[in-house]
């Protein structure tokens, strides 16, 4: 039964299940867009359903607080979507500002003045290709393509100016999405993995079997440390390969396990 090997070699052949209801000795950690929330054509026209936030404050309460967001997004624009999570935890760009149990924030470093003219030019290049869009996040410049006419050319488009742009921002990496780039600084720049990995370092996540659950390629990062800590490493969606083990349909499936754990009342420990 070599199928069901389980390694962190990114060719699972056999499905992944389901996971079971979250435990109270989970540490839950959520992906936003394409996990709890259905994408949109642009960042900011996501619709939060009626209903999802009171589900999770409280998994996050039968958790005795150990969940947390972690996003690509900043935090500032995570509480303008979620304006009843704003004291969860949470890690915005990657890891790269946080918001600790207890309100403490870190935020992100002051970005290079470079990036003011490569926000010009990528504009430039975004207004060639209708349906792109260029979103400065901190020090992070993204370029989304989710919504352009002609997708492919965008996308060339962006990563040939990506990868020119590197030589007016020596430190900075190109970080892949689904449908995104991202310019991102490189170096000790945390990703999602570390920002797990950060959370567990203190109450209430300390202890805990780790649990992330998000669709993006930049959440490989966590599922590789949850993994590794033998927590549940959950996909949402069909995005492959993927090192995650559990799977969830769409983000539809993902509220409803929410939903049905918030009802459950952690019965299950
Ligand atoms: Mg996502």
């Amino acid at each position: 039964m070599e199928g069901l090997a389980r390694t962190d070699t990114p060719d699972q052949t056999t499905p992944r299940p389901q996971p079971p209801l979250p435990a109270r000795d989970w540490a839950l950690f959520f992906d936003v867009d394409g996990c709890l929330l259905d994408f949109a054509a642009h960042p900011s026209d996501v619709i939060v359903p009626e209903g999802l936030q009171r589900h999770v404050l409280k998994l996050a309460s039968m958790l005795d607080g150990a969940l947390a967001i972690v996003s690509g997004r900043a935090i500032d624009a995570l509480d303008e979507t979620f304006p009843e999570l704003q004291h969860l935890p949470a890690a915005g760009m990657h890891g790269l500002e946080r918001r600790e149990i207890h309100g403490q924030r870190t935020h992100a470093p002051k970005p290079p003045a470079a990036l003011d003219t490569v926000l010009a030019e990528a504009i430039h290049v975004s207004s060639a290709h209708p349906g792109t869009l260029v979103e400065r996040k901190g020090p992070n410049l993204a370029m989304h393509w989710r919504a352009a006419t002609m997708p492919e050319l965008a996308r060339d488009a962006f990563r040939a100016f990506a990868a020119a742009t590197l030589r007016l921002l020596p430190d900075y990496v190109v970080q892949g999405g689904d449908m995104v780039l991202e310019l991102r600084p490189g170096g000790a720049t945390p990703d999602k993995g570390d920002a797990v990995e950060t959370f567990l370092m203190s109450p209430p996540f300390a202890g805990r079997v780790p649990v992330f659950v998000g669709d993006d390629l930049t959440d490989e990062h966590a599922f590789s440390v949850v993994n590794e800590r033998g927590g549940l490493s959950v996909l949402v969606g069909a995005r492959e390969p993927s090192v995650a083990r559990w799977h969830l349909a769409d983000p539809a499936s993902v509220r409803a396990w929410i939903a049905r754990a918030a009802a459950h009342d952690g019965a299950s420990a």
